[in-house]
């Protein structure tokens, strides 16, 4: 008998709520929480009979969330609302003793800038709470910490060389459309670029490096290297690692579009004054972009998001490439979402799964690299998520 609450009914917290209703025997009682209400309803009549429940609250405010989490009692929160929320539904978790999972790290919403700093400090504080917070458990962060401690448990005696590879070849039929919350996207994607080399972190200018990578069933597309969260903590916790990187492939319509945003200060987190009243340019943009949630039914084709791994095995150098495709498709045939959202909330599922049926506990503030990966391996392509492993490959990187 377990309570789970999610907080937040954008297209993340869809497939979460689709996923959390097909485990009853884990998930025994589900409170959907979100700042609009409509949204939480709409998805508890989509899944139909009675499954979920709904309520409303802003996220922003602890006392709200302390409300909400001593009425319901949960065990464990799934946080998908946005980065922003972070720190106040840790501090009501701390509050009320229920226990943490999220798919994004921390933002400060005046700083474009997301580390892991601030929700690392809380490690001690959930430590002698007796509490359990899972950090940034999708699939870039989450499952690509997961296939890093895989490969790094069975397959390799220290791996050396760690780059994350991530390809949306999914057309969604729009000029211009991010595939999660665009405020997030574009702070994100507009950061200058990062990577970890024997020892310290290197910076490059915002897409300065990018080459052809091969992608299975895809085929080349163009990748940028990129700075990604997931980075700050893989190199923490695999202290072999001589360089990690991450790569996103982005098409040129898209960075066109992106540069044209960023010309014009569309893409600007500093208030201006409009009319006499005080807006964020980046946040009015994302009144008028796409729904990311909405983008499913016309989207075609698939994401493939994969760890590129060489180190050494019986000291002989070894190449390793793990990997999960998904169609946008049967993303949403299923859920009504599209597979960036889907490989986001599956593993949010899974991660939630984990921590109740005790595979994933201990006390204090975690990363997804640090659990065993084993039973989380087994329950990816249970849920809609296979992966699939090459050995002794060229790497291209
Ligand atoms: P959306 O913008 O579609 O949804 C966000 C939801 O959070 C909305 O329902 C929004 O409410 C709600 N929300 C925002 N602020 C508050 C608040 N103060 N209180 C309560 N609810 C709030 O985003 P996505 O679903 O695309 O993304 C969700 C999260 O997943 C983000 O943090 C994103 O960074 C992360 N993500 C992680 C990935 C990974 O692989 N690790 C990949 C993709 C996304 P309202 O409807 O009222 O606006």
């Amino acid at each position: 008998m377990a309570k789970v609450l999610i907080i937040g009914a954008g297209g993340v917290g869809t497939v979460v709520a689709h996923k959390v209703a097909r485990v009853p025997q884990v998930f025994t009682d589900i409170l959907l929480a979100s700042r609009t209400k409509t949204k939480c309803d709409a998805i508890a009549q989509a899944l139909g009979g009675n499954k979920i429940k709904t309520a409303q609250v802003d996220a922003d405010h602890v006392p709200q969330l302390v409300q909400l989490f001593k009425s319901f009692k949960p065990e464990i929160v799934i946080n998908v609302a946005l980065p922003y929320q972070d720190l106040t539904i840790m501090e009501a978790c701390l509050e009320t003793g229920v226990n943490y999972l999220d798919t994004a790290s921390y933002e400060p919403p005046d700083l474009a800038k997301f580390e892991y700093k601030w929700q690392w400090a809380y490690h001690d504080r959930f430590k002698k709470a007796g509490l359990t917070a899972i950090l940034g458990c999708g699939f870039d962060p989450g499952v690509t910490g997961v296939f890093t401690a895989y490969a790094a448990k069975h397959h390799f005696d220290e791996i050396h060389y760690l780059d994350i590879v991530d390809c949306n070849a999914g057309d969604h039929g729009k000029p211009f459309a991010t595939n999660f919350n665009p405020e997030i996207n574009i702070r994100e994607v507009t950061q200058r670029g990062k990577y970890w080399e024997d020892g310290k972190w290197i910076e490059t200018e915002p897409h300065e490096i990018h080459k052809p990578l091969n992608y299975p069933d895809i085929g080349p597309r163009e990748s940028y290297l990129i700075y990604h969260e997931e980075l700050e903590s893989l190199v923490k916790n695999f202290p072999t690692l001589k360089r990690a990187r991450f790569w996103m492939t982005f098409s040129q319509e898209y960075l066109t579009h992106l540069r044209v945003i960023q010309n014009i200060g569309m893409a600007s987190i500093k208030p201006i004054l409009y009319e006499g009243k005080e807006i964020v340019p980046l946040q009015f943009l994302k009144a008028v972009l796409p729904n990311p949630a909405g983008l499913g039914e016309h989207y075609s084709g698939e994401t493939s998001i994969g760890c590129r791994i060489k180190g050494i095995r019986d000291q002989k150098e070894r190449t390793y490439y793990i990997y999960n495709n998904c169609k946008h498709q049967d993303a949403y045939r299923e859920t009504g979402a599209q597979a960036v959202s889907y490989t986001t909330g599956v593993p949010a599922m899974i991660g939630a799964m984990m921590f109740l049926t005790g595979k994933w506990q201990k006390a204090g503030v975690f990363n997804t690299e640090e659990f065993d990966p084993d039973p989380f391996m087994e329950q990816l392509p249970l849920h809609g998520l296979p992966w699939h492993e090459l050995h002794g490959i060229d790497l291209e990187l």
